[in-house]
């Protein structure tokens, strides 16, 4: 289709007197990962809470999927087929990884109890709903660890988990903020290969402050300080912009 399944504009978002986002305006289109990058404090997650629900905006329009989400919750927002991941770590630690994705892919389900067909229909739900949870255990490339406990993988298999986690749900749009955070090197691999392989059914907006990730995964780049974006485009373009280089890629990131 050709149109973008998100788009924002004019998004800003003022906790007091400090404007964390800016006037952001921003486009996600299905099979393009667009990067958000920028020094801490430029406005990158307080982006990802506005479009997701998880913070009301001060100003600015956004439209998913068609609908009109300003201002609608987090619930409504993810019926509607955004998934997120959070910079910190979200996972059921006593729960193994195929819990974890299951209990994921439940909170999305609707509950229709008084509906006569109700349990007639329970079994087939249920197949569907463990069909989902298969699926998004091997995207995330965990199928041997699904019975582990979640608390006992590496930090990088929690991380994939919370991918899979998102997945369960069946979103159309992904934001995921910096999902290869505190990673080393093979860990960074497999995220990258992880999100490669979930990138041609999804729109994605990836917020990360691991160039190369970004420069390896990114078709769009858009870079923000102070809650504005100074550039956003191809990224080899954004990346020789000169007001770029001063302000973001010229310091030791
Ligand atoms: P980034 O993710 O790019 O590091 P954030 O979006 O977390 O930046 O923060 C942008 C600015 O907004 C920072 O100055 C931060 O201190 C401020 N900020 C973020 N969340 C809140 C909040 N809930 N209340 C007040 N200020 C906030
Ligand atoms: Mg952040």
């Amino acid at each position: 289709m050709n149109a973008p399944l998100l788009s924002a504009q004019g998004l800003t978002k003022r906790f007091g007197g400090l404007a964390a986002v800016n006037e952001v305006s921003v486009e996600l289109w299905r099979d393009r990962i667009h990067a958000v990058i920028g020094p801490n404090g430029a406005g990158k997650s307080t982006l990802t809470n506005l479009l997701s629900g998880d913070l009301p905006p001060t100003a600015g329009r956004i439209t998913l999927n068609g609908h009109d989400t300003t201002g609608k919750s987090p619930e409504h927002i993810s019926r509607l087929g955004l998934g997120r991941s959070y910079q910190k770590t979200n996972i059921f630690a006593p729960f193994t990884v195929w819990e974890n994705i299951r209990l994921a892919a439940q909170s999305g389900e609707r509950h229709s109890p008084w509906n006569p067909l109700h349990w007639v229909g329970n079994a087939a739900r249920n197949a569907r709903v463990n069909q989902r949870c298969e699926r998004a255990l091997e995207l995330a490339g965990l199928q041997s660890r699904a019975h582990v406990v979640a608390g006992t993988t590496s930090h990088g298999e929690q991380r994939q988990l919370e991918i899979a986690m998102t997945l369960a749900t069946e979103p159309t749009v992904l934001l995921l903020d910096e999902p290869l955070a505190g990673m080393g090197q093979a860990e960074a691999e497999s995220m990258v290969g992880l999100l490669l392989r979930i990138k041609p059914e999804h729109a994605m907006m990836l917020v990360e402050h691991d160039m190369d990730a970004v420069f390896t995964l990114a078709d769009q780049l858009t870079v923000m300080v102070n809650g504005q974006v100074i550039a956003s485009g191809e990224p080899g373009a954004v990346r020789s912009d000169s007001e770029v280089q001063a302000a973001y890629l010229g310091e030791e990131h």
